[in-house]
């Protein structure tokens, strides 16, 4: 039997890993299909589809975009995008400058406690154009500020923590829209962390084509009440590690094996709605 991990960060963003790596971890734990679905870029798609297609994997671009509804975080997976569409790219081009505006304002809030970080040695580690609270937190690690990640966000960059800082989200129907403008699949992430649940009828309605029902951090009942729920609402399955580097001395991804049979679900109807899917290792199309 096949199986996928279709929920992964890059250093694009704010993983450890390259591409590369990335796909050498996949390769030795036998995945099939691997999702690249780094926060607010989609630079690492054409390097991972590049990786994947020598390692004999199949590759599906993605990105994740965080949004808003009522009050609650959500995040969105946008499967199958066209990562040269243009109304994406300008899109995520604001959300990586706010990234960037927010993490001189978490430097600004710890430099008020009296912690002298400074934004260029996080901009330095990060070296991307997504940077997140973990570059802020791995910051305060590399300078002897905080022991490890989880102390940082424990001190500081959790919500409500003193540097915390809320960032700008658009509202979870423009993130559905966003991703559909740019041919892709738009699926709910980790449903259990964000617990949103009453949302999900609405967001099936307006257009939500998936729900993430595996992930690492959801309980096997958490698996199985998302389950219902996407058969309830009609929504695609999906599934993934969320991967971001190391986790308590292992990689952690393929620790969720999304059975293949959700994929072949998945691709048929990104054929169904776009039957001649761009390239995602070509040369940028002109618009
Ligand atoms: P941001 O998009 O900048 O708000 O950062 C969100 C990212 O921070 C998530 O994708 C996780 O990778 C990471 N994260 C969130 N909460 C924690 C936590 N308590 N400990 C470690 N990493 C976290
Ligand atoms: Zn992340
Ligand atoms: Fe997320
Ligand atoms: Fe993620």
């Amino acid at each position: 039997m096949s199986f996928a991990d279709l929920h992964l960060h890059t250093r694009f963003s704010d993983g450890t890993y390259t591409p590369d790596e990335l796909t050498a971890e996949a390769r030795r734990l036998d995945l099939a299909a691997l999702a690249l679905t780094d926060h607010d870029t989609v630079e690492g798609c054409a390097p991972m589809a590049i990786a994947c297609q020598a390692a004999d994997i199949e590759f599906f671009s993605g990105t994740e975009l965080t949004a808003e509804l009522d009050g609650h975080e959500l995040h969105f997976l946008g499967y199958f995008i066209d990562i040269h569409n243009q109304n994406l790219l300008s899109k995520i081009a604001t959300f990586q400058v706010v990234r960037q505006n927010r993490v001189r304002e978490m430097v600004a809030r710890l430099n008020h406690l009296n912690i002298p970080l400074e934004a260029s040695a996080v901009f330095a580690l990060a070296n991307c154009r997504s940077p997140g609270r973990p570059h802020v937190g791995r910051a305060l690690v590399q300078a002897g500020f905080c022991a490890n990640l989880d102390e940082a966000f424990d001190r500081f960059l959790k919500r409500h923590r003193p540097a915390w800082v809320p960032k700008f989200k658009m509202s979870a129907f423009e993130a559905i829209e966003l991703i559909h403008r740019a041919g892709g699949l738009a699926v709910l992430a980790h449903p259990g962390l964000n617990r949103y649940d009453q949302a999900i009828p609405e967001l099936a309605e307006a257009g939500l084509d998936g729900l993430e029902c595996f992930h690492s951090k959801h309980s096997p009942e958490n698996s199985q009440h998302y389950l219902r729920l996407a058969h309830e609402c009609r929504l695609l399955v999906t599934g993934g590690s969320d991967c971001h580097g190391m986790s308590k001395g292992r990689p952690t991804i393929g620790s969720v094996r999304l059975p293949f049979h959700y994929v072949l679900s998945l691709k048929a109807r990104a054929m169904e709605l776009n039957p001649t899917p761009p390239a995602v290792a070509g040369p940028p199309q002109s618009p």
